[in-house]
C-alpha cells in the first residue's frame, strides 16, 4: 500500500473504532506498527487526530506501559449534505462525528424542480455566506439525489422526468468546493457506517420514503452491482395480481408501502366517503400526510388498518428474503411510520414468523434505526468526508 492508501486506512479505521490504541490499529488494519506509529505521529502534529488518555480496562494482567488511546478531532473541519427529493430540500452541515452544526429545509415547488440546479447554486451559496467561519474550514459538499447518478455525466438517470435540469457538473464547475454526488439512501447507508460505530462492515440500509431503496454495505464499501438495479427493492413483486406499478410490472413491493402509494389509497378512501375517520383529522384529502395515516391506524380505523397490515405483510416477506439472500450481518430499517411502535411491533412479528426456522432470528439482525428526516443530507455528509477528508487526507 502507498502512504496515502495507508494514512486514509488509519484514519477510517480511527474514524470507526476510536477511542483505539496503535497496537489494536495496526493488528487490525495489517499494517505494521512502526508504519501505525509514525503516521498517528504525523496525524498528532497536523491536528486530524489526538491522544485522549489510556486504556484504563488493561487492568493489572498486562504489564508494562499502559496502551495511549486516540480519537480524530472531531470539530476540525466541516462537511456539508444535501439532499433533494420529489418533494423537500434538505441542507445539513455537520463535523467529522455527523454532529448537526446547521441544518434547514424547505418545499420544493414545480418551477423549482425545473431549475433545481440554479436553486441548489443560489442556496447553498447563501448559507455557506452567512456562516463565515464554517465555510473556511468546510472540506466539501454531498448531494443525496432521489435516483441514480451516471458517475461519468452526473445525469439523474431516474426521475430524469421530474429533475430533467439536474446537473452536478455545473454545481462543480460553479461552486468553489469539492462536490460528490450520490444517491440518497446509499449516503444514508454511507451516514450509518460512518458515524454509528456500532454499525457492522457488511449490512443493508433499507429506506422507506415517497419511493424506497435499499443499499448495501459489503466490507465497509457501498455495493454497487453492474448496474442500478441493485437495491431496487420496491420493485419486487409480492403479489402477481396486485396493481400496476409505475414500472409496468403488477405488485411490487412498493405499490403497498412507499407513502406515495399509502397516500394515493388513503386520499381515495377519504373521496369515496366511506366511513374513515381520516375526515376527521384534514379537511381535505389533499391535506393528508404520513402522521395521518398513522394516526388512523392507531385509532382502530379499519380500513387503514387493512391496508396497513396487508403492506407490513408484504414488507416481512420481503425484509426476511433479503434477511435470507444476502445474509448481512444487520438489516436497517428506516421510515416514518415505524415511529408509531404498535405499526413497528406488527412488523417485526411478520418478519419474525418468516424466520422463524433461523437458529437467532430478527433481534439483532433487524433494526429499526429512529426516523430522521435529515438523514439523507447527513449521510451525503458523510459521503463527503470519506472522498474529500479520508481518502485524500
Ligand atoms: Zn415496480
Amino acid at each position: 500500500m502507498t502512504t496515502q492508501e495507508n494514512r486514509s486506512t488509519i484514519l477510517e479505521y480511527i474514524f470507526r473504532h476510536a477511542p483505539v490504541a496503535r497496537s489494536t490499529i495496526a493488528k487490525k488494519t495489517q499494517i505494521t506498527p512502526a508504519t501505525v506509529t509514525s503516521i498517528t505521529g504525523n496525524f498528532i502534529q497536523e491536528g486530524i487526530i489526538r491522544e485522549i488518555g489510556s486504556d484504563e480496562t488493561q487492568g493489572d494482567s498486562s504489564p508494562g506501559r499502559k496502551k495511549i488511546l486516540l480519537d480524530i478531532v472531531p470539530d476540525r473541519v466541516y462537511a456539508m449534505g444535501v439532499e433533494f427529493t420529489m418533494r423537500h430540500v434538505r441542507f445539513l452541515i455537520c463535523s467529522l462525528r455527523g454532529i448537526s452544526v446547521f441544518q434547514t429545509s424547505a418545499l420544493l415547488e414545480t418551477e423549482v424542480k425545473e431549475n433545481i440546479t440554479e436553486f441548489l447554486i443560489h442556496k447553498i451559496t447563501e448559507i455557506l455566506d452567512r456562516l463565515p467561519e464554517i465555510s473556511k474550514s468546510l472540506i466539501g459538499i454531498g448531494i443525496a439525489v432521489p435516483g441514480h447518478i451516471d458517475p461519468q455525466q452526473d445525469k439523474v438517470t431516474i426521475n430524469s422526468s421530474t429533475y430533467p435540469g439536474f446537473s452536478g457538473k455545473e454545481l462543480k464547475n460553479r461552486l468553489p468546493f469539492p462536490i460528490i454526488c450520490e444517491n440518497n439512501v446509499r449516503c444514508m447507508a454511507f451516514g450509518r457506517y460512518l458515524f454509528d460505530k456500532t454499525s457492522p462492515e457488511t449490512f443493508a440500509f433499507f429506506h422507506i420514503g415517497l419511493g424506497m431503496f435499499c443499499a448495501m454495505m459489503k466490507d465497509s464499501h457501498l455495493f454497487q452491482g453492474t448496474n442500478y438495479y441493485a437495491g431496487e427493492i420496491g420493485h419486487t413483486i409480492v403479489n402477481p395480481e396486485g396493481k400496476k406499478c409505475e414500472c409496468g410490472k403488477r405488485g411490487c413491493l412498493q405499490t403497498y408501502c412507499s407513502e406515495t402509494w399509502l397516500l394515493k389509497y388513503c386520499r381515495l378512501l377519504y373521496e369515496s366517503n366511506a366511513n374513515t375517520v381520516l375526515t376527521s383529522l384534514k379537511p381535505s384529502s389533499e391535506d393528508l400526510t404520513i402522521e395521518d395515516i398513522s394516526k388512523a391506524f392507531s385509532l382502530g380505523d379499519p380500513q387503514i388498518g387493512n391496508y396497513i397490515s396487508t403492506a407490513l405483510k408484504y414488507l416481512g416477506i420481503t425484509i426476511s428474503n433479503l434477511a435470507i439472500i444476502m445474509n448481512p450481518d444487520r438489516i436497517y430499517l428506516h421510515c416514518s411510520l415505524f415511529s408509531n411502535k404498535e405499526i413497528s411491533e406488527e412488523l417485526m412479528d411478520y418478519i419474525k414468523q418468516q424466520l422463524l426456522f433461523v437458529d437467532d432470528p430478527t433481534d439483532q439482525t433487524v433494526q429499526i434505526v429512529p426516523y430522521n428526516p435529515f438523514e439523507g443530507p447527513k449521510g451525503a455528509a458523510a459521503y463527503a468526508i470519506k472522498n474529500f477528508y479520508i481518502d485524500t487526507i
